[in-house]
């Protein structure tokens, strides 16, 4: 069991943590994925590469997910172990060898995807062909993606026909994917790959019955404004005029849109010079996003003697532990003035491709994963 707290102020108070102690909001968890499954028109799978915290994955799936988009064997071993009952698709164009094969036999695992028949070729020797649904990936481009994932996953149209028909000849059952990007930053993006989908599929003999537009929804970080994501379900829904098979289904794939809000980092300052602030987490701990050039930084607090620090503030720069001069934020904080050694900040937002990619470089890691239970509390930003 996960340890709890009513709020961030009383675990501060009982762990006097040494190192960072990551802060799961699971009523913040279950409300956005509340507000994403009301709003897409079809099936919501989640993209665990952003979050495989159990406690972040019990949180979701106590919102109403019952779909995972995963890339590995141990990712849907992971959601296996906290709920057996969720089910997984294999995402990923590229596996081990054999993945596929104990994917389907150990977890009855039925959903794949490929991009070439090449790819083709090596899934069917794994899977059972009658018990399986094969996507084909479509390579979609647009420039409002900030990380564009075509450049190495996806077929062009002409390919996308034959491979569909391709697995339409196994005795699989065909399905459409495509992935505009991720941190997208319009919705138009996934109005050009949906028209973009649909004119391929104008030439298919047959219809399908799943289409999966995948994830990249953006998400709003301090310096960073995004579209709140109602827009990018409402320009999804007016523009997705499939013409399907009988129960034809649209499915989604956000990771960062459900991992982000849900989560906080409370770090402690470990050295003050001037303005350059020295933490306990960086860039290779649950910050190693900010290294790439989208968001800068997070919304944050801090903390003193169990109360909010208030007062004048200034703009800091942020540095983590290691012996890495790139281990530091490229964004400004503004922090109250007098902050100082043994304070805490509290980072929101910041469920987003960051627990799943810290690492223990130099000896900093922590795993200290915590609940906050009062409902009435929220992380920063
Ligand atoms: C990374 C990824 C996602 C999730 O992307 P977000 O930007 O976090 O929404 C969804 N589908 C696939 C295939 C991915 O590789």
């Amino acid at each position: 069991m996960p340890q709890t707290y009513p709020n961030v102020f009383d675990m501060l108070e009982e762990l006097q943590p040494i190192d960072p102690v990551y802060c799961v909001y699971p009523h913040v968890y279950r409300e956005t994925a509340q507000e994403f499954i009301d709003g897409f028109p079809g099936r919501v799978l989640y993209a665990i590469k952003a979050n495989n915290h159990p406690q972040v994955l019990r949180a979701l799936f106590d919102g109403g997910i019952r779909h995972v988009d995963c890339a590995s064997l141990q990712e849907i071993r992971e959601v296996h172990a906290v709920d057996d009952t969720a089910t997984c698709y294999f995402m990923n164009p590229v596996r081990l060898r054999d993945a596929a094969r104990r994917a389907q036999q150990d977890f009855g695992v039925r959903h794949f995807v490929i991009d070439h028949a090449a790819g083709l070729e090596l899934l069917l020797r794994e899977v059972d062909a009658s018990r399986s649904v094969i996507f084909v990936r479509l390579a979609v481009h647009h420039d409002s993606a900030m990380v564009d994932l075509s450049s190495k996953y996806g077929a062009t149209a002409d390919d996308t026909l034959a491979l569909l028909q391709a697995v339409a000849d196994s005795g699989a059952e065909p399905a459409l994917a495509f992935n505009v990007g991720s941190h997208v930053m319009s919705p138009a993006a996934y109005v050009h790959a949906i028209e973009t989908a649909i004119a391929v599929l104008e030439r298919l003999p047959f219809k399908l019955r799943l289409i999966d537009i995948g994830g990249g929804y953006a998400k709003s970080y301090p310096g960073f404004e995004a579209p709140p994501i109602r827009d990018y379900l409402k320009a999804i829904e007016d523009a997705a005029r499939f013409s399907l098979a009988d129960n034809g289904e649209l499915l989604a794939e956000p990771g960062r849109a459900l991992a982000a809000p849900g989560l906080s980092a409370v770090v402690e300052v470990l050295l003050r010079k001037d303005n350059r602030l020295y933490i306990n987490d960086g860039l290779y701990g649950a910050f190693w996003e900010l290294r790439y050039d989208a968001h800068d930084r997070y919304a944050c607090r801090a903390i003193r003697d169990g109360r909010v620090l208030g007062g004048a503030t200034t703009e800091f720069e942020l540095l983590g532990p290691t012996c890495d001069s790139d281990d530091k934020m490229r964004g400004r904080i503004a922090l109250p003035r007098d902050i100082a050694v043994g304070d805490y900040i509290e980072f929101g937002a910041i469920g987003a491709y960051s627990l799943s990619g810290r690492s223990d470089f130099n000896g900093f890691y922590s795993d200290i994963v915590v609940d906050i239970t009062d409902i009435a509390e929220r992380p920063p930003g």
